[in-house]
């Protein structure tokens, strides 16, 4: 399960208007094309009874939001997390339109939660609280229509229950409904380190334009969960050496470096980094003023304040999570002259295998893991190398988030065009 760091008080769904509404601007389209896109197609949001163990029924709220389908089915995650609530999830659903778009794979964009505390509650109580959430949700689901994935606190395991209810109801099986399945039930050889995988790829890529190796460059990690640790192991593959990492518990610190595949197994016995044997402690609000070369800020929205920002000594930003990066603390990196990876660019990994995985349900036929490997590799390079130089050919002051916006919008503001909406 991917892991989490407390939000702040900024409002996304904001956030991802205004990010809209700039790139429009930029771009010099029409106000329509914002109205289109400033807010999901659709909303649903549905009361979810789950009886608990010890016989109470408690009833959670779940959301999906549904954003954009210009350019294919409405494509995201399902997180489970406390605090979440319908803007936030607009927001996400917003950026998984613009992610699918710049990795040019044929999804529009959507997401979907459930408020609950996953770490209170037992694997039965999860079990129940998955299939519940689909029962509801089943009439805006389809693998033609609405596919969801893991996300923040979800897994394969969450994918089984909810594809096993979906396929239940349906009276037939259709995997593709689904994505980041297990893969006895038609998930994907690769997709769970997809994420991280893809992220190191990315990074390697703003890396090679610095004029920076991996080899031997110095990494900090916000978040430990399934795309940290993935990231982390990847950079390390390279070479990296990964200095300091935090997570929910608390944070750990060796400018030697830290070894990840015994940070990792010593993760998942304590449930966090915390007190990892031959670190110093490091608190979470300090990981990002480490002298490093890379930050990969690895868990929720918002965690990368206009404060923090000024402290950054890292010349790269690779945003694992989404939304980690405030827009005032933008403004700071791009005075500073920091090369931020946008998240919608960065992280598209997972949503890229999740795209594999579904060709590979729809067709009943399966690719071998060195094939998702390549293909992932390909798809994130050219991505990269897409945006990067569109953002030089912009103008010498326009960031890549700027710039990935602008592509994204101005792909859908054509598709929306040509279809006549
Ligand atoms: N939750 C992941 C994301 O935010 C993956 C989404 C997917 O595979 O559909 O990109």
């Amino acid at each position: 399960m991917e892991t989490g760091i407390s939000n702040n008080k900024i409002n996304t769904y904001d956030v991802a208007r205004q990010q809209i509404e700039h790139a429009v601007e930029q771009l010099g389209l029409s106000d329509d094309v914002y109205e289109r896109l400033k807010a999901p197609d659709r909303l649903v949001e549905a009361a979810i009874p789950v009886e608990m163990d010890n016989g109470e029924v408690r009833v959670f709220i779940g959301y999906r939001s549904q954003h954009n389908n210009v350019l294919g089915p409405y494509k995201g995650g399902i997180r489970f997390a406390p605090n979440v609530n319908a803007d936030e999830v607009k927001a996400l659903s917003i950026w998984m339109t613009f992610k699918c778009a710049i990795a040019r794979v044929p999804f529009g964009g959507g997401k979907g939660a459930v408020a609950c505390n996953p770490g209170e509650m037992s694997p039965k109580e999860l079990e129940r609280m998955s299939r519940k959430y689909i029962r509801k949700m089943v009439p805006v689901l389809g693998s033609k229509v609405d596919i969801p994935a893991p996300d923040l606190n979800t897994n394969a395991q969450v994918m089984a229950w909810m594809v096993d209810e979906y396929c239940n109801i349906q009276q037939y099986n259709d995997f593709g409904v689904i994505t980041g399945k297990p893969l006895d039930v038609g998930g994907c050889v690769g997709r769970e380190t997809a994420t991280g995988r893809g992220l190191m790829y990315a990074v390697r890529a703003a890396a090679k334009v610095k004029g920076l190796a991996l080899a031997g460059a110095t990494v900090v990690l916000q978040g430990f969960g399934n795309v940290g640790s993935n990231a982390a192991r990847s950079m390390s593959q390279q070479g990296s050496k990964i200095i300091g990492v935090t997570d929910i518990g608390g944070g750990v610190y060796n400018p030697k470096g830290i070894d990840v595949e015994s940070l990792i197994t010593y993760c998942r016995a304590t449930g966090s980094v915390k007190g990892f044997p031959g670190c110093e402690a490091i608190d979470n609000k300090d990981i990002f003023a480490l002298d490093c070369d890379i930050i990969l800020p690895t868990a929720v929205e918002n965690q990368i304040t206009a404060a923090i920002a000024e402290h950054i000594k890292a010349g790269i930003i690779g945003e694992g999570a989404n939304g980690p990066t405030t827009p005032a603390a933008d403004q700071i990196l791009k005075e500073k002259g920091v090369l931020v990876v946008p998240d919608i660019l960065a992280n598209s990994g997972g949503a890229i295998v999740s795209y594999f995985e579904w060709v590979q349900n729809n067709y009943s036929f399966y690719w071998p893991e060195a094939e998702i490997e390549k293909q992932l590799e390909q798809k994130i390079m050219e991505a990269f190398e897409h945006l990067y130089t569109y953002t030089c050919n912009c103008s010498d002051t326009i960031t890549m988030r700027e710039a990935a916006f602008m592509y994204a919008i101005k792909r859908l503001a054509d598709a929306m065009k040509i279809r006549g909406w």
